[in-house]
């Protein structure tokens, strides 16, 4: 048996995003459009010279490293989108949990800012602020898409739940400038209901940290078709 080369990779930037905790991120970029996120390169590949032409490009594929997962793996993975109990092989998954913690992500960019540096301002990305990235490379639909292929245990995009909000909550989010991107935010994360398939307590008040809020939201008895927000609490006073 050979002994197959290893290789190091640079981390060429870093993402900043709306996301500060793993929790309650979507499973795939897209599905919170709302979801803002900066890419900013680190020396020496934040030569403008290296995103020349970028910007003619509506969405990017970047390769990053799934950092806060653990470096062990398993060949079997329990995807959440089969309710956690059913077990399939890690290639057979998109699972943080894998060799190499290489993660994939279509993303949309919006824009390139090069003063004082190279930023790549990116919407619906489902990484986690402080990501490492390791490659950027342009979508080409005419290669990439086939919206005909089979989809395995995830044929379809996840059902979207209601999201209601308590008054004071509403109050909370009517209070900020930021409010109608947010409350879009809230809608598309706490719609795909992060809660733990296994955990699901109507009782239970569950939390994700949105830019710089404590989102506080639980099931509701007897309705499982909507979750509410009960509270959105500033994460500096939380912290
Ligand atoms: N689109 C990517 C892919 O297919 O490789 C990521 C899919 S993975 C199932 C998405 C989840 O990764 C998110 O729900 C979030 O909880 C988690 N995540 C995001 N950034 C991460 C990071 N830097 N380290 C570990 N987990 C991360």
């Amino acid at each position: 048996m050979h002994n197959a080369p290893s290789f190091s990779l640079a981390t060429l930037g870093v993402i900043e995003s709306d996301y500060p905790d793993k929790f309650g991120i979507p499973r795939q970029p897209g599905l919170a459009p709302a979801a803002r996120a900066t890419l900013t390169l680190l020396p020496p590949y934040d030569d403008p010279l290296a995103v020349r032409g970028l910007d003619a490009f509506s969405h990017l594929w970047l390769s990053f490293i799934f950092h806060q997962s653990p470096e062990r793996w398993t060949p079997l993975v329990r995807p959440p989108r089969l309710g956690g109990n059913q077990k399939v092989g890690v290639f057979a998954s998109r699972s943080t949990h894998r060799p190499n913690r290489l993660g994939l992500s279509l993303v949309e960019l919006t824009r390139i800012e090069l003063e004082g540096g190279v930023r790549l301002v990116l919407t619906g990305c489902d990484l986690v602020s402080g990501t490492p990235i390791v490659d950027i490379k342009p979508y080409l639909p005419w290669v990439e898409a086939h919206p005909e292929a089979r989809a395995g245990f995830a044929p379809a995009p996840p059902a979207l739940k209601a999201v209601a909000f308590a008054p004071a909550a509403r109050v909370a989010l009517d209070a900020r400038a930021d409010h109608a991107s947010l409350y879009a935010l809230i809608k598309q994360v706490i719609g795909q209901d992060p809660r733990p398939a296994y955990h699901a307590d109507t009782a239970r008040i569950y939390g994700v940290r949105l830019r710089d809020v404590d989102v506080k939201f639980r099931g509701r008895e007897n309705d499982a078709t909507t979750l509410e927000v009960v509270a959105i609490e500033s994460l500096e006073k939380t912290r």
